[in-house]
């Protein structure tokens, strides 16, 4: 037997289960050793009967005085009671539907149980407990043993009684799982080490044999936490390892050095119309240090919504300008270009050249010496081809300094003079290679632009770590001093009429309100309804457009026919949506009916209700990200979540959204409760298909990183060849 024999060729292995385990991944002896647990039970640690509290998750080891089944009254099921006990006290058990366990377990055994503990009218009772027969635990691993492994081993594999515990397919269950690792086990002795031992060693992790031996069959919690230890860095590590061959290779390029020009940065913060906050002054000093150097940055600046990213790049772009070159800023919607070009003429315009360029717009924006005012070009609603091409002819020439757009600047026909500085806005939403397209249109022969990317998600920075691993981190985590906190409630289904009046109360006193609808139709809405999935994919456009079409016709026609509303969904035109979006701004809407379009960037500060239908269907961080549309003023600001869903796990995430302002900590929540995949999208690229590991390692993920870093892959072949086999296995972005 090898480690890639396969499973067929097992004893006790028919076709059937063959089939079954294939549907688990499991095909060849190797991956029935990577097949790991999901948990253990713990029988080395028992409880007394006496001792036994309601509810708790416990392990009981006694003898069976009793054990019988019966047909339940009501339902005719099969009910097996027993009777176990230990020295000093007897417990009750019940199993339903199991009528096979009387005929395994016998008056006189010794078992190991292990569930939870609950109270019915006789006492406490334990129900459908895991079990295990003492002896039988014992002789099945000597058997096991004997069968594979004769020199001795015995006692150190099995005297432990860290039961695995994997997870299922039907028709499989955990004792022929059990049994055939066991039979398999000793052939981790055969699996390669791909790891050179000084990093072993300074990193204190155990040999790959021992870890997949003890994650399956731990002689204790120690080693169980050494076996994990290292097969979770194994996972880490190869993320970590391709991040910084990535890292590397763009280190290796070069990039202009922008010179940080103190004076011209400092008086332009001095006419702000506010002062920054600490944490911008740390992240522009950051930025602004590493892009004075020949090495291109490649950069992560994280900020929560409204802690002021904007001011940030505008420095940066700002001192490349200085410096004689060009910048750009990218953003992921036509909505958020010419909203991020409209702040970065108010705040540049007098300073540099900004133009504007997306798929159907452009803008340009020239300062004048005499006097300093910026003229602003019109922005047309379809680009006319020679305004197109002058500023394209703008931006080859470098009459152009800052150029604002969309993914249309990735386009052939654009070409820059030469290019020193390029911010992505919500990075996430572009491709590893579009990022690459960017870099390479530099104009500088050679020459790599520095790369900064913004991101309002606020990822907790051990994700961040995992994931844009090859990146460096600036972190924005507090907001300008003058911000109210926005109060937030969850909406009781009987208040919603309280709720409309305090909307039109806000109206009348001036203010403007968002509603986001619900984002699943109703045809779709039952099947996904209490699950927690990212349902702005499930949705077609189809589908946005008569949901928001429906809730507004009922705002307008008979909850505020007093009142200004109108609608923002995908199917509309750009042009729709810019005439909506302006008339909003310009306070002509009192209510804006809107799917998720509005939901990164948009800044209507008169704003101040935040009004969601659905809100269960939403992830915490996108909620957040609603959220953050209001309260970008000096008024008191106000988001309601409304949800038809009664599951505890919805209201308490919901719960908790209303009493955490932090996105951080909200990220973190839904991190913790929903998975990275589910968050943030990523289950699909398999980037985080983590067998063992979780965001929640973050010792290991920081010793992943830092052994990661700066390692020589001249020196460690082996590495750099594993990276490339994962990179196989694994669809990236
Ligand atoms: P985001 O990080 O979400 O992109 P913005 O850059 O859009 O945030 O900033 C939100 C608002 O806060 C803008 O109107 C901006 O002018 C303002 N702002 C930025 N920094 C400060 C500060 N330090 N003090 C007060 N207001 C600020
Ligand atoms: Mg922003």
């Amino acid at each position: 037997m090898k480690l890639t024999t396969k499973v067929s060729q097992l004893n006790r292995v028919g076709e059937v289960l063959a089939r079954r385990l294939k549907h688990l991944g499991i095909e060849t002896v190797e991956d029935l050793l990577f097949y790991y647990p999901f948990r253990y039970e713990d029988f080395s640690q028992s409880e007394q009967i006496k001792k036994l509290k309601e509810g708790e998750q416990v392990t009981v080891r006694g003898k069976v005085e009793l054990i019988a089944n019966k047909r339940s009254p009501r339902k005719g099921k099969i009910i097996t009671e027993a009777v176990v006990a230990d020295d000093a006290d007897r417990l009750r058990v019940v199993w339903f539907g199991q009528p096979f366990i009387a005929k395994t377990i016998h008056v006189g055994d010794t078992v190991f149980l292990s569930g939870k503990v609950s109270r019915d009218m006789f006492g406490l009772v334990m129900k459908s407990p895991s079990y295990e027969k003492e002896k039988k635990l014992a002789k099945q691993h000597l058997e096991d043993i004997s069968s594979q492994q004769k020199d001795g081993d015995i006692e150190q594999t099995h005297t432990g009684r860290l039961v695995p515990i994997y997870s299922l397919t039907a028709g499989i269950t955990q004792k022929q799982l059990r049994f055939l690792i066991s039979q398999v086990i000793s052939l981790s002795s055969t699996l390669e080490e791909w790891l050179p031992v000084e990093i072993l060693e300074g990193a204190d992790l155990i040999p790959i044999q021992d870890a997949v031996k003890a994650i399956h069959f731990p002689e204790d919690r120690t080693d169980l936490q050494q076996a994990k230890k290292r097969l979770k860095f194994d996972e880490l590590f190869i993320l970590q390892l391709r991040a910084e061959m990535i890292r590397q290779s763009i280190k290796r390029e070069e990039a202009p050095k922008l010179v940080f020009q103190e004076t011209l940065i400092k008086e332009f913060v001095q006419r702000l119309p506010f002062t920054l906050t600490n944490a911008q002054k740390i992240a522009t000093w950051e930025i602004l240090q590493d892009i004075q150097k020949s090495e291109p940055m490649n950069r992560l600046l994280e900020g929560d919504v409204g802690s002021g990213k904007t001011v940030v790049a505008a420095m940066c772009l700002y001192n490349a300008v200085l410096n004689g070159y060009q910048g750009v800023l990218m953003a992921p919607t036509e909505i958020l270009a010419k909203q991020h070009f409209e702040s970065i003429v108010s705040l540049l315009g007098e300073a540099c050249a900004v133009a504007l360029l997306t798929g159907s717009e452009t803008g340009n924006c020239q300062p004048k010496a005499d006097p300093p005012r910026a003229e602003k070009l019109e922005i047309g609603e379809k680009t006319k081809k020679g305004k197109r091409a002058e500023l394209l002819k703008f931006v080859k020439n470098g009459t152009a300094n800052i150029i604002v757009g969309t993914h249309a600047l990735l386009v052939d026909e654009v070409k820059f003079k030469q290019l020193g500085l390029v911010i992505v806005d919500e990075q996430h939403r572009f491709g590893v290679e579009q990022r690459k397209t960017i870099r390479e249109k530099s104009g500088v022969g050679g020459m790599t632009p520095h790369f900064l990317s913004m991101t309002a998600t606020p990822i907790p920075r051990s994700f961040a770590l995992t994931l844009y691993g090859d990146l460096d981190l600036s972190i924005i985590n507090q907001m300008p001093a003058n911000r109210k906190p926005i109060q937030t409630r969850l909406v009781d289904p009987h208040q919603r009429e309280k709720a409309y009046g305090f909307i039109r109360s806000q109206v009348k006193e001036g203010r403007q309100v968002f509603v986001i609808c619900p984002l699943i139709s109703k045809e779709q809405g039952t099947r996904n309804k209490e699950q927690d999935v990212e349902p702005s994919r499930l949705l077609s456009l189809q589908d946005e457009r008569k949901t928001v079409m429906e809730e507004y016709e009922k705002l307008k026609n008979h909850v505020f026919p007093d009142l200004r509303v109108g609608y923002l969904h995908g199917k509309m035109k750009s042009a729709e949506k810019d005439v909506m979006m302006k008339q909003f701004a310009a306070g002509e809407i009192d209510i804006l009916v809107s799917t998720s379009v509005v939901e990164v960037g948009v800044n209507i500060p008169n704003a101040s209700v935040m009004m969601i239908e659905g809100a269960e269907r939403f992830g915490l961080a996108q909620l957040h990200q609603f959220r953050g549309r209001v309260g970008r003023s000096e008024y008191q600001s106000y988001c309601f979540l409304f949800t038809e869903s009664q599951s505890d796990s919805s209201r308490g995430r919901l719960e908790f959204f209303e009493k955490t302002l932090d996105g951080f900590k909200l990220a973190e929540y839904d991190l913790n409760t929903r998975g990275p995949g589910e968050v943030y999208g990523t289950s699909q690229s398999g980037l985080m298909n983590f067998r063992l590991a979780s965001m929640k390692d973050t010792a290991i993920i920081k010793l992943a990183r830092d052994t990661a870093r700066g390692i020589d892959f001249e020196k460690y072949p082996l590495l750099k060849e594993k990276v490339k086999e994962w990179e196989g296995r694994v669809h990236l972005e």
